[in-house]
């Protein structure tokens, strides 16, 4: 439970409306072998092309807590779920029974119940049933005068049930529950009864017991390549080392195993985590308030956006809708935005990948009597420091609108600079990524958003746990108060650990990384864009671009090639189409960082064959990548380079090779044939 999450929920829709779904879509595609390989389908894309058309902001999702409960489904397979789900409603069914024995009225008198009952409290008194079931180490749901709410999972045991009959005055032996048990319909009636099968798909038939299930999931595990092998250089994301340290806490019951809506005198410790870490991250940031709902950079921003509009509706300036968005910001900002009822006007950036000052200045007095705000991101997600951060701040606000700051690229100003010191009003942090929560694969994530005094009073709160948020609050944008509350140890740890010292060298660090690898690269790969002293930020943009008119070769070439040689693909074509953005972070060493550069330095070797008719124009380890364990001891090889040469591409390579799983993947026929991953049995077996 977590004390309210994180949590995955699932949605289901008709083929007609599957293309505007929102959200994270698995798609089947196929590789260069003819091969089936998965990939992210339509929305991911969608979401950097159609900015303030897409149909949701959502990049980081609850991809573990989705993976968590298909491995349930999987374990347990059809036969599992339906004995759960029997065993469910049996205890229900008993508890019902029992407490209808004792002459209390339960769900007004309906047989078919799953889980969940609604007892009428009778002759007794509320404050007595609650002080039972307390002191019984048990929360029950109080609805009204009279209602009491239980629900019950597989996991509650008979003397638990004993316990419950005995909370609503149950003598000892009154209840015979095995009598009971013998008693209660475990079969539901016509319209509820299921009849079609369910599950059916081989792979919640056959890992069944837990050495199958251990051996399936490896297997999985082996197909990617993740920080346990490799930097994973991914720009913006700051995929930095998740310290087991940070980690342990959140499995500790007393986080783990609390009810969101639990009352508050049992909750003081969690009480006393999110205080102080608010406290930590507004003196990071040097705001005055904060807000841990959010359970995503993007609901960050959108809740930021929610703040902004609460704050002009309360000074009557409710018709301020535009937001002014720079031309490089990351597709969650124009979406968000929308999403928030704004109307998005983009703002140009310059050729040094700034924002355009004069554009904003024209576009902010053109649109002075509707702005709202101005959505940035600093340091820019071209991997540099904005100079004209405060004069861009200045023209907002002389022209009535608030300055939103996306603090995604925070691993470079945390200890270092504030942002509340330079102009923003409010700014979401990616908990997930520059405080330590491990974020591969998707999420979960906590985008808290931290804003300046007078916004303060416009916080989400909560309809159900009072003392959230602020005054006037904007409403609620998650369903639990705190958001995925049980992933705030890590960051906690984190800051806690590290101290103001440590996160101020950590910041120091990811900055001297990403400029050593510009230096290095720099001969091999132009830096794209640097900031007036010749450096970069956290992260810096290199251009491979002209390499497509010498030797017919794509940034997305040089990612698949890299994964021959062990490493994830830095971000792609973000910010800058057929570009890559690479972003080291403070966690990996001299060594590791080296050895990207090898990487990288070795694949333009490649190129320059290729350039120089050394090496086939289509031919060759760089059209062909990734190379598959298959691919590469087929009895057939009839390319114009080596086998040693497609799959150890470099000495060290020999020490510790990732297979790819696929070879390349077709990306158009993955967009164009969108189909959920369930494959025919046909092509499982
Ligand atoms: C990651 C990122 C976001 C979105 O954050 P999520 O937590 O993935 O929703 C927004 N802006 C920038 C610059 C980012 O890097």
């Amino acid at each position: 439970m977590g004390y309210g999450g994180p949590h995955a929920a699932f949605f289901a829709t008709k083929d007609e409306h599957k293309r505007i779904m929102a959200g994270r879509l698995c798609g089947v595609s196929v590789d260069a072998n003819g091969k089936k390989g998965y990939r992210l389908t339509l929305t991911t894309r969608e979401q950097h092309i159609r900015r303030e058309k897409a149909t949701s902001n959502i990049c980081t999702a609850q991809v573990l807590l989705a993976v968590i409960a298909a491995m349930y489904a999987t374990y347990h397979g059809p036969v599992g779920l339906r004995r759960i789900a029997t065993r469910v409603r049996l205890l229900t069914g008993v508890l019902a029974a029992g407490l209808r024995q004792m002459g209390y009225q339960v769900n007004a008198g309906s047989a078919d119940v799953f889980d969940t009952l609604t007892v009428n409290r009778g002759r007794r008194n509320l404050a007595q049933i609650r002080g039972a079931a307390e002191g019984n180490g048990i929360n029950l749901r109080y609805t009204g005068d009279t209602g009491v709410g239980i629900s019950l999972d597989e996991a509650v045991t008979v003397e638990e049930l004993e316990k419950l009959l005995a909370v609503f005055g149950a003598a000892a032996g009154e209840i015979d529950i095995e009598a009971l048990a013998d008693e209660v319909r475990l079969d539901y009636d016509a319209p509820f009864q299921r009849r079609s099968d369910f599950l059916t798909h081989p792979v919640f038939n056959s890992y069944l017991s837990e050495t199958e299930m251990m051996r399936y999931i490896k297997r999985l595990e082996n197909r990617d390549i993740s920080l346990v092998h490799s930097m994973i250089p991914l720009g913006s994301c700051t995929m930095k080392l998740n310290a087991a340290a940070e980690m342990l806490s959140i499995t500790l019951p007393g986080f783990a195993h609390l009810h969101p809506f639990a009352p508050l005198d049992q909750a003081q410790g969690y009480a006393e985590l999110f205080r102080r870490l608010e406290k930590w991250l507004t003196e990071i940031t040097g705001f005055a308030g904060c807000s841990l709902q959010p359970n995503s950079g993007a609901q960050g921003e959108y809740t930021g956006m929610l703040t902004i509009r609460a704050y002009q509706i309360a000074r009557g300036q409710g018709d301020r809708h535009v937001c002014l968005i720079p031309a490089s910001a990351h597709g969650t900002n124009p979406a968000s935005a929308a999403l928030a009822g704004m109307e998005v006007v983009v703002v140009a950036t310059d050729d040094h990948g700034n924002v355009d000052v004069d554009d904003l200045r024209a576009k902010a007095e053109q649109h002075r009597d509707r702005l709202a705000a101005l959505m940035i991101t600093y340091p820019s997600t071209h991997g540099v420091y904005e100079q004209t951060i405060r004069d861009i701040c200045k023209i907002v606000h002389d022209n009535g609108g608030q300055v939103y700051m996306d603090g995604a690229n925070m691993n470079a100003l945390v200890g270092v600079a504030r942002p509340g010191d330079f102009g923003p009003d409010v700014l979401h942090l990616n908990l997930h990524k520059t405080f330590t929560i491990p974020h591969g694969g998707g999420g979960p994530g906590v985008g808290p958003i931290c804003v300046a005094e007078h916004l303060t009073p416009y916080l989400p709160n909560h309809p159900v746990v009072p003392g959230v948020g602020g005054e006037e609050a904007l409403g609620t944008v998650s369903a639990a108060p705190w958001g995925s509350a049980m992933i705030l140890p890590i960051p906690y740890a984190y800051i806690a650990m590290m101290g103001e010292w440590g996160l101020q060298v950590a910041t120091e660090i990811a900055i001297l990384n990403a400029n050593y690898i510009a230096e290095k690269l720099e001969p091999h790969y132009p830096v794209l864009y640097r900031g007036v002293n010749g450096r970069v930020a956290h992260e810096c943009i290199v251009d491979p671009r002209h390499l497509k008119d010498t030797a017919g070769v794509t940034a997305e070439d040089i990612t698949k090639r890299l994964m021959d040689f062990g490493f994830h693909a830095p971000t792609l074509s973000f910010p800058v189409p057929g570009t890559l953005m690479i972003e080291p972070t403070e966690s990996e060493s001299l060594a590791e960082l080296d050895r990207f550069i090898d990487a990288m330095i070795k694949i333009r070797e490649e190129i320059r064959e290729i350039e120089e008719g050394r090496m086939d124009h289509d031919n060759n380890p760089l059209k062909h990548a990734p190379h598959t364990a298959e691919v590469v001891t087929a009895a057939e090889w009839d390319r114009p380079y080596s086998r040693e040469q497609a799959a150890y591409p470099a000495e060290w390579v020999r020490r510790g090779k990732v297979w790819p799983f696929s070879s390349r993947i077709d990306n158009v026929y993955g967009d164009r044939n969108l189909f959920c991953v369930c494959i025919p049995i046909e092509e499982y077996a």
